[in-house]
């Protein structure tokens, strides 16, 4: 998926931003001038390249979101793998355990436009991935009630703020916490999200306890159970 390649873009320009950063602020480093306006001119096309990756995600999602939904029946634990396999690089170079439950998805059927789900499944396992600590875990399940098929991505991380629940679907909104750990989000995963999930004909929810975990929940039409 490209925009799971684009975000793993945003690893090396961050860990790069640091750097600089750190040789920057580093007293003993003894940096002529002419070295420091180096880092400088480096550390401003690094924060360029990043604004360039942020902007290629949001077209990215953006078009995922207006163009047509075309449902189809599918296998809900498909989608799910293929997700999972997808940030698992994302998940490893973090030191976060990432699994899926695939026996809780066997035979589970939903009626989905698929590709529009990878990007919504994509969004909140990086999500649970970027907000959850190293040494972390992050586990996907799926639950079958008489109408829907309930996907759990349960992680166990910074959480998020009481005060600020009711704001985590609004465009562009990154709760005080989560941009105190990750710098480069742009607020705008979840919003497109949510309203993917509705057009087809899901719904989306959380719950939520900070410094403890969070667990985003996805209903979506069930076809058959087979
Ligand atoms: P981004 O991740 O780019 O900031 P999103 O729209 O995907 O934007 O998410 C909006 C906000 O919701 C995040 O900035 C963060 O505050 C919060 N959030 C989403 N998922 C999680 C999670 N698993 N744990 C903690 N906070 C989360």
């Amino acid at each position: 998926m490209l925009s799971a390649a684009v975000h793993q873009l945003r690893t090396p320009l961050t860990r790069n931003k640091w750097a600089f950063d750190l040789l920057m602020n580093d007293q003993s480093a003894a940096l002529s001038g002419a070295d420091k306006e180096m880092i400088r001119k480096m550390q401003q096309d690094n924060e360029e390249a990043i604004g360039m990756v942020n902007e290629i995600l949001r077209a990215d999602y953006e078009n995922a979101a207006v163009s047509f939904v075309n449902k189809v029946k599918v296998n809900i634990g498909e989608i799910i793998e293929k997700t999972v396999h997808d940030v698992q690089r994302d998940a490893l170079s973090r030191n976060i355990s990432l699994t899926f439950d695939k026996t809780s998805s066997d035979g589970v059927q939903v009626l989905v436009d698929p590709q529009k789900m990878v990007y919504v499944f994509e969004n909140i396992l990086l999500n649970a991935i970027h907000y959850t600590p190293q040494g972390g875990s992050v586990t996907v399940q799926v639950h079958v009630t008489e109408s829907v098929a309930q996907v759990s991505v349960v992680d166990n991380g910074i959480g998020i703020p009481e005060a600020e629940k009711g704001q985590i679907f609004e465009k562009f909104y990154r709760a005080t916490n989560a941009r105190a750990v990750e710098t480069e989000g742009t607020g705008l995963g979840l919003y497109i999200a949510k309203q993917i999930v509705e057009k087809n004909g899901g719904s989306i929810a959380f719950e939520s306890v900070e410094n403890k975990g969070t667990t985003f929940s996805l209903s979506l039409p069930l076809v058959s159970v087979v």
